[in-house]
């Protein structure tokens, strides 16, 4: 004789069987989800729809947490959890982990979904080794198959990618920016506080300090990559150096546009010596041994575009290049256009006419 009724079991089953999504995201100091936060908001939505129904919920922390929760309105949340103290204002370590451990931990989820920024990034292993969990991180696609997630991550420098599928639950998964379009919707959607006591720190936050130029010149919420290679410090067709020129329209060019600055090896590699930009900074490196960022379009002035340079650019949608050489690199089949002209005249007409 049963001592339950047939239909107990069918239920717990199913019920273990689903997936409860959570949105780990920061709010930032304007009480609002910046962009990243809001593209892991639609990926946590499509991954809910891929899995054929798993229960939504929003996880949120900082000094005003609860104010966002309205931004994720029409994503489908059933619910959004806020941890919220003024201990949360600034990022550290200690204090964030242990709002996304209470958060974890109240929502009973099987699945962290968070942006791949800096912030979360730098919590997300040690909340999952607190929560018993794994995690994966910089994932660009999360898809199912057969009920579970799988997921993408691309390796060796975005030359391969592996699709990944787990058992262990909770897992952590950090998306990275740029990959999902960013959630906007409306209706309501209120915010539960969790009861939260943030641990004792020593860290107090004093200061930013900007990079050495004191110019921020890495946007990669830009539209648009501007690429400087090492022609702008060689010498012109007048057999001079124009490095002053080439600093200053440059820069005209970022202001005006706001676009981000990227490098080529043997420019960011000059840093130090002799005719440099000084703006110009490692950091700003994009190919095999630099950056792959994502931007819906990019220009490349005065680089070649050699191939450890270019596989830097995979995540650039639309390519133009200025190269005065007719069979430079871009021309092989890397850019879409190529403006065979010299940097300084075009780019000087550029910012004349912006
Ligand atoms: C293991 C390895 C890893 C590497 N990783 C990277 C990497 O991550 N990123 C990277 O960038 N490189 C990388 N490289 C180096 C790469 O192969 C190239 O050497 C480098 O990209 C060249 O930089 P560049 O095009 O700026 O310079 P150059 O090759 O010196 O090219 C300068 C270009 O400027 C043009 N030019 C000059 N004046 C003007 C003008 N007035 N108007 C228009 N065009 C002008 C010239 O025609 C020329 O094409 C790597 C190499 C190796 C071996």
């Amino acid at each position: 004789m049963p001592l339950v009724p047939w239909w107990f079991n069918f239920y717990s089953f199913e019920r273990f069987d689903m997936e409860t999504i959570l949105l780990l995201t920061a709010v930032e100091a304007d009480g609002k989800i910046n962009k990243a936060g809001l593209e892991a908001a639609t990926a946590a939505k499509n991954l809910a729809s891929a899995l054929g129904g798993a229960k939504l919920i929003a996880g949120l922390f900082g000094e005003k947490a609860s104010s966002a929760a309205g931004s994720l309105a029409g994503a489908g949340f059933e619910k959004a959890l806020a941890v919220e103290d003024s201990a949360l204002a600034q990022p550290r370590y200690a204090t964030d982990s242990a709002a996304c451990e209470a958060l974890v931990k109240a929502s009973g989820a099987s699945i962290v979904i968070a942006p791949a920024v800096s912030r979360l990034q730098r919590v997300i292993a040690g909340v999952a080794q607190r929560t018993g969990g794994k995690v994966d991180t910089h994932l660009t696609e999360l898809n199912a198959e057969g009920g579970s997630p799988l997921i993408t991550r691309w390796f060796y420098r975005q030359r391969m990618f592996a699709q990944i599928k787990r058992t262990q639950r909770p897992w952590f998964l950090t998306v990275d920016p740029g990959t999902c379009p960013a959630h906007s919707g409306s209706g309501s959607l209120s915010a539960e506080k969790i009861a939260f006591t943030p641990p004792a720190t020593q860290t107090k936050v004093t200061g930013l300090k900007s990079p050495s130029s004191g110019a921020q010149t890495i946007r990669p919420d830009a539209d648009l990559l501007f690429v400087a290679g090492a022609g702008w410090c060689k010498k012109q067709a007048d057999g001079q150096l124009h490095v002053p020129e080439a600093e200053k329209t440059i820069l005209a060019f970022l202001d005006k546009t706001k676009a981000s600055l990227g490098g080529s090896k043997s420019v960011v590699d000059q840093t130090g010596e002799g005719a440099v930009l000084s703006f110009m900074g490692h950091l700003n490196q994009i190919g095999q041994t630099g950056s792959t960022p994502r931007h819906p379009k990019g220009l490349a002035t005065c680089c070649h575009g050699e191939e450890p340079h270019v596989v830097g650019w995979r995540f650039i949608t639309e390519r133009r290049a200025v190269n005065l050489n007719a069979n430079c690199g871009w021309a092989q089949g890397k850019a879409d256009v190529l403006y065979v002209a010299d940097a300084f005249k075009v780019m000087a007409k550029v910012n004349e006419l912006l």
